[in-house]
């Protein structure tokens, strides 16, 4: 952890998927600025041989190869000082499943270790002997945990501290508050026979955001049931929802077109 900022290392046997994605675009530029800074180390460095074999065949049996933990656990252990305080996390499909909360509070750390698995995954000593916390991106299986400590970096890195353009501008955003984020919408105003909801260009800041609200938590509500469970309970229908004019749907007559 040379520089200051926010330090990820990421411990892996493709050293050559990073910086990958995360060296452009938002993370690229946060990088380039030493908001946060990457170092990568390769596992193979300590394989075993001529080949230097990191894997072998999983002990009592079937399919695959697992990493061994003597080549694993020195690979970690030449890359992590003993007393470095950043969370190390194991990327495996068994894990904790990786939120926004846990993108959040990493964010506010000194950093992450990243430990990326391939083939059937590693030898079960060395989460236990290396503290390492088991975390996933999703109910489904990749090759390897490149991508998936990449997914966890990028959605880290935006919340870094002068990394995302407006202060509060990822307040509102899915998932923030338990919540999806409302419609978005711009130029231009008419587009295909739709208009834009009135009430987002009436400058009554009040009424947009009470829209905004209610219309969050209607996508909510209809799309996750998991989280609208935590919501209050939707106000008894009245009027129709301000600004919310129905919109033709495709294929509609062209006599409906406003
Ligand atoms: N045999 C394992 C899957 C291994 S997949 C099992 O059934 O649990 C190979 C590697 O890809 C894993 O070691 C892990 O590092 C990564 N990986 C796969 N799916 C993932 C997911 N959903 N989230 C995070 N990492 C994942």
């Amino acid at each position: 952890m040379t520089k200051a900022g926010f330090s990820a290392l990421v411990v892996t046997l493709m050293p050559d998927f990073f910086p990958g994605p995360l060296g452009q675009s938002l993370a690229g530029e946060a990088m380039a600025k030493g908001a946060w800074s990457l170092g990568v180390k390769d596992i193979r460095d300590h394989g075993r041989g001529r080949h230097r074999a990191v894997d072998d065949t999983p002990a009592g049996g079937g399919p695959g190869m697992v990493i061994r933990a003597d080549v694993l656990a020195e690979a970690l252990d030449a890359a992590i000082p003993a007393d470095d305080p950043r969370p190390r996390l194991l990327m495996s499909p068994r894990g904790r499943v990786f939120d926004q909360k846990m993108a959040r509070k990493l964010a506010e750390g000194p950093g992450v270790i990243l430990v990326c698995g391939r083939f059937e995954g590693i030898d079960e000593r060395v989460i236990e002997t290396r503290g390492l916390e088991e975390v996933s991106i999703g109910d489904y299986v990749l090759s390897g945990g490149e991508l998936a400590a990449q997914v966890v970096l990028d959605a880290v890195i935006r919340l870094l501290p002068g990394v995302m353009g407006g202060e509060g501008s990822d307040i509102e955003e899915s998932h923030e508050q338990g919540l999806l984020e409302y419609p978005h919408y711009t130029r231009p105003r008419l587009w295909e026979g739709r208009e834009i909801p009135e009430v987002l260009t009436s400058g009554n800041h009040a009424a947009i955001a009470k829209w905004r609200r209610a219309e969050a938590e209607r996508v909510t509500r209809e799309r996750r049931p998991d989280l609208g469970a935590k919501l209050p309970p939707p106000a008894p229908a009245k009027k129709p929802r301000p600004g919310t004019k129905k919109h033709a749907p495709r294929g509609d007559k062209p006599d409906d077109l406003v």
